[in-house]
Formats: C-alpha cells, structure tokens, sequence
C-alpha cells in the first residue's frame, strides 16, 4: 500500500512499486551491512580443460550470506550494487580476497592454477583500476598471470575508450581478460577484431539447448571455429549433462565450466575437490 504523505501530495506510485522501492531501499542499507560485517563469501566454481576433464582455473563467484535470509545471488545484488555504486566496495573486497585464494591455492600445486575474477563495468572503468591490481599483485607477490579478469560487453557500452585503453593496458601487465556471456550483446563480432582479449565464454543460454536444438548447436559451433580463426580461448559456460559435455568436445571448445563438472564451492570444499582430482587417474590423457 502506498504511503500517505502530506496534505497536497499527489501519489502517483501504485503499491506494487511502492514495495519494490522500498525492498530496494532495505537491500542497499543491508547490503552495507554487509560489507561491514563480512557477510560476503567468494564461492570458486572449476573450469576444466576440455580434453583432459582437468581442473585449470576457477572463476570466484561472490556470495551474500544474509543474517535472515540466506544466500542472496548475485544475480540479484549485484544490478543493484552497481546502481548504488556500493560494486566499487564490493569489487574491491572481491578481488583482494581473489588474490589471497590465488596464493593459497598454489602453495602445494606443480601446475598452476588461474583464479578469474568478474569485475562489473563501473569498476573496470574507473581510473584506480589498474593501480588497484598491480598494488595487490606486489602485496601477495603474483604473477600477473594467475588473475585473469572477466568482463561483459557491457563495459564497452559504459565508456568505450577507457574500456579499450583499459584492455591494453592489462594484455601489458601480463593480465588475460575473457569476454563474459558472450553472444548475448549485440555488437560482438564487430569489436573481436579490435579487442585484446584472451578468451570467450559462450554464454550459458546457448548451452542450454545445444543437444535438442541444431541452431543453438550451429551457433556455438561457429562461435568456436570464429574465436580459434582469431586465436581466441573457447570456454562453454553451463554445462549440466554428460551429452553437452559431449558435443562442445567434439566441437573442440577449449575449456568448459558447469554443475556437471563442478558448481560454485567455497575454499574448502574446493581444495577438497582438487586434492580428489589429483589423487584420479586421468580418463583422457591428452597425448604425449
Ligand atoms: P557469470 O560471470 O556468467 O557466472 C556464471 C554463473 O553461472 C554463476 O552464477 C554460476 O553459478 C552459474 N553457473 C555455472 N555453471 C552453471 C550450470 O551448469 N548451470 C546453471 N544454471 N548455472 C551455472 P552466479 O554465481 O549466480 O553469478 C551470476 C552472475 O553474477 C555472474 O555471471 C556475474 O555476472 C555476476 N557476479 C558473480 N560474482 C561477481 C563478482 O564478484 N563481481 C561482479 N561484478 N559480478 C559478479
Ligand atoms: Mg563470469
Ligand atoms: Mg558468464
Ligand atoms: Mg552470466
């Protein structure tokens, strides 16, 4: 129900939005909270190399772990936060502790494993940005390969030559970036050629259906053959059956992420999973 205001308001809000704003209103004030009192978890989802079924790297997903109501997706908080601008703490606090699991995770390991971090358009834009990570890569003492960053075509949008400066600039750090959800924007091919970056992931929603659906199946297959033409990194995002695993082999996507594999895990759990996969012999060896 619409709040009463002072004699000669006029309210033209209906209730539904009325409730909507002020849910929005109570999120953004917990959200600080939050922050404040480390309510925030980095869970590492595995993405595995596609011929050896490997684990090469993992992506840190942010979790909100609500006092009252649990787990809070991302999915749900950050569009928020990046409204707010609360992203920039958040993104901040992300990958501070990307960086502290970077080095943790490779104490023990031979072969090493890359830790890729989200960084949301506003943040990747803003002028501390590089000067941000290359004071947390001397802090913890990483090679600049070991964080890769994952960004949207969204940040070409926010601000399209910082955005590209941007890119140059990590390629001469020594830093990979991969394109998030890619095939979900509209200017994807166009931008390919001029961009620096490493990898694409083929956004989940062409997964999906890529078993039951020859047109999904043409699309990511041509995505993989354009991006490997280009010299290009393939990762598929969202594989949930050992059928889709399947076909994005044989389509020759180099890397593939999704529940069937692994899902998002805390640090834990996931040191766990690696020690297993060490331990297993290999089902595919790649050869030599
Ligand atoms: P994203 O970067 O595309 O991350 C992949 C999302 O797909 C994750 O959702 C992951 O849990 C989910 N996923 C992975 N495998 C599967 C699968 O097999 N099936 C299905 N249905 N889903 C799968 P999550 O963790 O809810 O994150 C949603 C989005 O929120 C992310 O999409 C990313 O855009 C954003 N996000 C998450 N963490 C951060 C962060 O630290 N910073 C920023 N800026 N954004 C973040
Ligand atoms: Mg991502
Ligand atoms: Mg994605
Ligand atoms: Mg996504």
């Amino acid at each position: 129900q619409a709040k009463k205001g002072g004699r000669n308001t006029v309210h033209w809000y209906s209730s539904e939005i009325t409730e909507q704003m002020n849910e929005r209103v109570i999120l953004r004030r917990e959200l600080e909270g939050a922050l404040q009192q480390d309510d925030l978890q980095l869970h590492f989802q595995p993405i595995v190399d596609s011929k050896t079924g490997r684990t090469v790297s993992v992506e840190a997903l942010v979790r909100w772990i609500h006092p009252k109501r649990g787990m809070i997706s991302p999915a749900v908080f950050i569009p928020l936060a990046e409204q707010t601008g609360q992203i920039i703490a958040i993104g901040d606090w992300v990958l501070r502790e990307a960086c502290t699991t970077i080095a943790k995770l490779n104490q023990t390991r031979e072969e090493p494993l890359t830790v890729a971090v989200n960084i949301s358009p506003l943040q990747f834009t803003r002028s501390n940005f590089l000067c941000n990570i290359e004071k947390l890569l001397q802090e913890f003492s990483l090679e600049p390969s070991m964080l890769e960053i994952e960004v949207t075509e969204g940040v070409l949008f926010h601000d399209e030559e910082i955005a590209i400066d941007t890119l140059h600039s990590l390629q001469n750090m020594g830093i990979r970036v991969s394109i998030d959800d890619f095939g979900t924007g509209y200017s994807s091919l166009s931008y390919l050629r001029l961009l620096p970056v490493h990898k694409l992931k083929i956004d989940r929603s062409f997964i999906h259906e890529v078993t039951e659906s020859e047109r999904d199946c043409a699309i990511v297959g041509g995505i993989i053959d354009l991006a490997h033409h280009l010299s290009l990194v393939t990762v598929a995002e969202g594989i949930e059956t050992a059928e889709q695993e399947a076909i994005l082999k044989q389509q020759g996507c180099t890397l593939l992420q999704g529940y069937y594999f692994a899902r998002p895990m805390p640090l834990a759990d996931l040191n766990e999973f690696l020690r297993h996969e060490l331990n297993a012999p290999l089902d595919n060896p790649a050869p030599n």
